[in-house]
C-alpha cells in the first residue's frame, strides 16, 4: 500500500457515486454497493445532489444505513452542493446535519462561478472576462470562495476541483502556486479531502502533486451516475502512476 495517501489506496476508493436520489443518475444505492463490491473497492461514498430546498436527506441516509454490510467495504455518505457566491456559501438545506446522525461530508462543487452577487453561469463568466475581468482576479475569487466553502462545510470534500476552468476559457496552468497553496492549507486545516476525479479529469498532475506534498488527503472519484462505472479508473490510474501516488502493493 502507498504511504503518501494514508490507509487507503487512491484507486481502492470511490468517494463520489450518485444514485437515483439525484435527478440525473440511474442506479439505486444497492446497485452501486454491489458494483463497489464486485470492483473490489475498500471504500465508497454515496453522494447525491442537494439544493437549499432539498428535503429528502433523512430518507437518503435511512436507505444507505439499511444496506447490507459487505465485508471489507466501508460505506460513507455525502451530499454534493455548489458554491453559491464569493463568500463560499453552499447550496445546502438549512437543517443539514453533518457528522453524527447526518451525512459524513459535504462535497463542495464548482458547478457555477461563485460571483460576488451569486452564482454565475459559465456563459455569464465568459462575458465578464470578455468585458474586462482579469483572469487572475477570476481565479483568486474562485480560490477564495473555495477556501471559505471549506471553512463553512466543516467536513468537506472538494468535488472535481477546477472542473469549471475549461468551461470559462481558463486552464489550471494559469493558477499561481499561491492559489494552490491556499487550497492546500485550507484543506489540511479543515480536514477537507480532495478528489482526483475520473469524469472531469481534474485536478491535473501539478495540482495533485502540490496538494499531496502539503499533506492533503486525496481520494478517488468516478462521479458515477450509473453503477457500471463505479470504481473504474483509467485517467485517475494514469495520473496516479505518473505522479507516483500509487506505491507497490
Ligand atoms: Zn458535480
Ligand atoms: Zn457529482
Amino acid at each position: 500500500m502507498t504511504t503518501a495517501l494514508g490507509e487507503l489506496d487512491l484507486l481502492l476508493t470511490d468517494h463520489h457515486v450518485h444514485s437515483t436520489w439525484s435527478d440525473d443518475a440511474v442506479s439505486a444505492p444497492m446497485e452501486n454497493l454491489v458494483a463497489a463490491r464486485d470492483t473490489g473497492l475498500a471504500s465508497i461514498r454515496m453522494v447525491d445532489h442537494v439544493r437549499t430546498t432539498t428535503t429528502w436527506v433523512p430518507g437518503f441516509l435511512a436507505e444507505i444505513s439499511a444496506l447490507p454490510r459487505v465485508e471489507g467495504l466501508e460505506v460513507l455518505t455525502g451530499v454534493e452542493a455548489k458554491i453559491l457566491d464569493a463568500s463560499g456559501r453552499l447550496d445546502v438545506p438549512d437543517d443539514l446535519v453533518v457528522g453524527a446522525g447526518g451525512v459524513d461530508r459535504v462535497l463542495i462543487a464548482d458547478h457555477q462561478f461563485p460571483g460576488p452577487d451569486g452564482p454565475w453561469s459559465p456563459r455569464r463568466t465568459l462575458e465578464e472576462l470578455a468585458a474586462g475581468l482579469p483572469a487572475e482576479d477570476a481565479l483568486s475569487i474562485l480560490v477564495t470562495a473555495t477556501v471559505r466553502a471549506m471553512e463553512r462545510a466543516g467536513r468537506g470534500q472538494l468535488a472535481h476541483l477546477f472542473s469549471l476552468l475549461p468551461k470559462i476559457g481558463l486552464h489550471e496552468s494559469e493558477l499561481l502556486d499561491e492559489h494552490v497553496a491556499a487550497i492546500a492549507d485550507a484543506a489540511v486545516r479543515t480536514g477537507t479531502t480532495v478528489e482526483v476525479n475520473e469524469k472531469w479529469r481534474c485536478p491535473g498532475p501539478r495540482v495533485v502533486l502540490q496538494l499531496a506534498a502539503a499533506g492533503v488527503t486525496l481520494v478517488g472519484s468516478t462521479d458515477s451516475h450509473e453503477a457500471t462505472t463505479v470504481g473504474r479508473y483509467s485517467w485517475v490510474a494514469e495520473a496516479a502512476s505518473a505522479t507516483r501516488l500509487v506505491g507497490t502493493r
